[in-house]
């Protein structure tokens, strides 16, 4: 299970495991939270009371301190899981779904000056990608059946995440611009 960090405004910091949430509960650093209890962690025991220590976990906390990610700097990092996530693992050429195989194309290739950012890359299977080589789209005759774009915060964050729970990922979904591939495409979104 993965818990959403938050700084105080709501903005998205880091995805923590259990055991990386709890002190922040055990320093008293968080300022409020999203969902009921999704899992407990045992501490150790109260001298005093001679009961073991317990933590209830909610599965989005808000932290107070300094934010590490800033709303308007933030580009999420460009990987290929992350990339093949935003192309709903579809070959940006022929149309093909591939949950395994893709390629990262860059569509104005890299020796013809492209640069590795998200707007110059979308999910390419084997095929089309040995097709275009290193040409550019005219020169090899192919069209793209998208638009690369860069994902938002909330977005790179549904992006990097391992099994969102249901609620979590209604609450960053529902932070997603509505011009996303997410936006469209999501079940939980309608
Ligand atoms: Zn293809």
């Amino acid at each position: 299970m993965q818990i959403l960090r938050l700084d105080i405004t709501g903005f998205p910091q880091a995805w923590l495991s259990p055991e990386q949430a709890a002190p922040y509960y055990a320093t008293d650093s968080v300022c409020w939270t999203v969902g009921d209890v999704c899992t407990s962690l045992r501490g150790g025991m109260n001298s005093v009371t001679g009961r073991q220590s317990q933590i209830d976990l909610h599965p989005i906390i808000a932290v107070r301190g300094a934010a590490q990610v800033n709303l308007f700097d933030a580009v999420p990092s460009l990987t290929n899981a992350k990339l093949f996530k935003r192309d709903r693992y579809t070959c940006a050429y022929c149309g093909n779904v591939h949950l395994r195989g893709l390629t990262r194309d860059h569509i104005v290739p890299t020796s013809k000056g492209g640069l590795d950012v998200w707007q110059n890359v979308a999910s390419a299977c084997r095929g089309c990608n040995a097709l275009k080589g290193s040409r550019l789209l005219q020169q090899a005759g192919m069209e793209l059946l998208y638009t690369p774009y860069v994902p938002s915060v909330f977005e790179g964050f549904l992006l990097s995440g391992r099994h969102i729970r249901a609620d979590v990922h209604e609450w960053l979904a529902s932070r997603v611009s509505k011009t996303s591939r997410w936006y469209a495409s999501t079940p939980l979104l309608n």
